[in-house]
């Protein structure tokens, strides 16, 4: 039964689900990924977040798609900016296959690396496509700079994937969990409000 009242609930609903927010990474590609892999990673990180709420605005600072865009990455980062360098080595010191690192507090962080060579290394074991794998690692340490440290049992954010995972990223369903996405959504908003104060 329709009521006058149901109205105004919905329009609020309907501009609730609309106000998606925004995330700037800026891109440094020192690994030399073709122009169609860059492109596949990002379009594969970007419906990851989409589907959380979370629109991704790529400042393309370094590597193939960074000599076309003509977007200067000079001056001040944005609040909700954030740093992803893609290296064309492994962890320093480490040997224990590691794809990503990220510079975090308990509230997130800023700097996050993708470690290139351990990602093409793990793609065989999981039967998936190179520039898919690298899209879900890049954006499980974009997960850590918007969540923190760490690891869920499920989902994006599991510290270790296995090939039931692997399968889920070939059907681009793996994303983070709900209470996970409502946290990123909220800590983008701060600092969204911050920023404007
Ligand atoms: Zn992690």
């Amino acid at each position: 039964m329709k009521t006058p009242a149901a109205l105004p609930w919905i329009l609020w609903m309907a501009s609730a689900s609309c106000s998606a927010q925004t995330l700037v990474i800026g891109l440094y590609d020192y690994s030399d990924l073709s122009a169609k892999e860059t492109a596949h990673l990002t379009e594969t990180a970007d419906l990851v977040f989409a589907h959380s709420g979370i629109r991704v605005v790529w400042r393309h600072c370094r590597g193939a798609l960074a000599v076309t865009s003509g977007i200067t990455c000079e001056g001040e980062m944005q609040v909700n900016e954030i740093v992803m360098r893609l290296q064309p080595g492994g962890p320093r010191g480490s040997h224990d296959g590691s794809m990503g690192h990220t510079f975090v507090t308990a509230e997130g962080g800023y700097y996050a690396s993708v470690f290139v060579p351990s990602v093409r290394a793990q793609t065989a074991g999981f039967r998936i496509a190179f520039d898919l794998l690298m899209g879900y690692v890049v954006a499980h340490e974009v997960g850590h700079c918007l969540l923190g440290p760490g690891h869920s049992y499920a989902g994006l954010m599991r510290g270790t994937w296995d090939r039931k995972d692997a399968s889920e990223m070939s059907r681009i369903s793996l994303h983070l969990t709900k209470q996970e996405a409502r946290k990123a959504v909220a800590r983008l908003t701060l600092a969204e409000s911050a920023a404007q104060r």
